[in-house]
């Protein structure tokens, strides 16, 4: 029995892996495209690789997969983040989890991922082909898979199959990560596979504001990010950045809202909740600051334990908006008590929902997912078998599922991978 991977990258190597030591006689081919395997890994968490999450804050399931959440919560309970914890650990990778509950290699790098790959492939027999882009499937049986010097394409080499026929498999798993081009996932929409559309999530956003950005360096631990008129919205650390805003707080709304700014051309309206209250919770607490240092500089309170750079900016936010309050420099030298009740109100305006206007999104993809791909509608959510293509399986990113940043992603490439491995390995018995 012979099954065919595409794509040799996390999903792929993980699936390869699992299924060659359910079944030792299945023979699995890992054809890569490019030169490089597993290019993904180790560029990802900044060359740590963040590769799961305890999930210990997660309370809804839908907050870290925007896409996916429902099917990922029945293949979660097949593997786990746990279940992915043990594996590494049993494979030779020992972990370590950090205080925000993201886990990422003990020698805190992405090698250590790639090395037990690479080991475990080769303690299986696992047939690698790089520089073997595969083009097509063709639904026969067995299945015929196609390199572009079999089809009309110019020539590739590859190692192993006689260049220009299609190589026949029992079963063949896509891998093949996010496909960021319409185009390039066109030959499955062919054998009547649903696609979502592609298109980016988890990416900072420019502003076109001097004053922001002179800021720039500045971090605001516990913001809300929000975007009016929908319901989009995010918590978390924001960083002031020399293009805009960026930080956990901003990639996680990028994610949410990931459809619905790729439709509005990356510009839409951006609140900014300074303190991580309610507007009645903000007027509370910044009054009773007020009371309590009636006689204090305004400027030397920084209520919410905001930067002193940024509460100066609000500060002088409020006076320019404000024609009956004095200028900027005499109300932060102003004592707390001389805030009249406009230029309080226009205070906890800015604290709580500070406006600006997202003008694109930032060219910088510090991490970088595609939301979209394969709907999940085209695959049988037990196996993730197409429901099209017997013995045509997808994992990974190709599916429509995507997380927000810490360690998501690959949890869900490793709980997908495991789910065809078991499924075929089930097959076959
Ligand atoms: C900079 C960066 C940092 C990241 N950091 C993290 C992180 O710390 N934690 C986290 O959870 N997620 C992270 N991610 C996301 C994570 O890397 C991906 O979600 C994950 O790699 C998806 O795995 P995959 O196997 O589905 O796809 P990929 O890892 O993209 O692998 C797909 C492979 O298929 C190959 N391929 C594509 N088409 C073909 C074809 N036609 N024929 C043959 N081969 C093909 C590609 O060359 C590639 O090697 C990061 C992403 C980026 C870009």
């Amino acid at each position: 029995m012979k099954t065919a991977i595409i794509g040799g990258g996390a999903a792929g190597f993980f699936l390869a892996i699992t299924l060659k030591e359910l079944c030792p006689q299945m023979h699995v081919t890992i054809f890569e495209r490019s030169q490089h395997l597993l290019r993904k890994v180790k560029v990802s968490g900044g060359g740590r690789c963040n590769c799961t999450n305890t999930f210990e804050d997660v309370r809804d399931l839908s907050a870290v997969y925007p896409r996916g959440h429902r099917l990922m919560k029945r293949l979660l309970k097949g593997f786990s983040e746990r279940d992915a914890y043990a594996w590494f650990e049993c494979h030779g990778v020992p972990l370590t989890v950090q205080p925000d509950h993201c886990v990422f290699p003990a020698a805190q790098d992405s090698q250590a991922i790639i090395d037990c790959f690479l080991r475990h492939a080769r303690r299986l027999s696992i047939d690698l082909r790089l520089s073997t882009p595969i083009t097509s499937v063709t639904p026969a049986s067995p299945l015929l898979v196609t390199t572009p010097s079999s089809a009309t394409t110019p020539s590739v080499s590859t190692e192993g199959s006689p260049e220009g026929s299609p190589e026949g498999f029992d079963f063949v798993a896509l891998t093949t990560g996010g496909q960021p081009r319409l185009d390039s996932l066109r030959w499955l929409a062919d054998l009547g596979h649903e696609i979502e559309p592609p298109v980016p999530s988890l990416f900072t956003f420019s502003i076109e504001d001097p004053a922001l950005r002179a800021l720039m360096g500045t971090v605001v631990e516990g913001a809300i990010a929000s975007i009016p008129g929908t319901k989009f919205r995010a918590t978390g650390p924001l960083l002031i950045t020399h293009w805009g805003v960026s930080g956990p707080a901003i990639l996680k709304l990028s994610s949410y809202a990931a459809r619905h700014l790729a439709d509005n051309a990356y510009r839409a309206p951006l609140a900014i909740n300074w303190t991580g209250l309610n507007e009645e919770q903000a007027r509370a607490e910044l009054t009773a600051l007020l009371a309590a240092n009636p006689r204090k500089q305004l400027a030397t309170l920084r209520p919410f334990g905001l930067p002193s750079r940024l509460w100066h900016y609000l500060l002088s936010k409020a006076t320019a908006s404000s024609t009956s309050a004095p200028a900027s420099s005499t109300l932060a030298s102003s004592p707390a008590e001389a805030l009249s009740k406009k230029t309080l109100n226009r205070l906890v305006a800015l604290l709580t929902a500070d406006a600006y206007t997202i003008a694109s999104r930032a060219p910088f993809k510090d991490e970088f997912v595609t939301c979209g791909g394969v709907a999940l509608s085209a695959v049988n959510p037990s196996t993730l078998e197409s429901r099209h293509c017997p013995h045509l399986y997808f994992a990974g990113e190709l599916l429509d599922i995507d997380g927000i940043t810490g360690g998501f992603n690959f949890q869900a490439a490793w709980t997908t991978a495991h789910t065809v491995a078991h499924t075929i390995a089930a097959t076959l018995k």
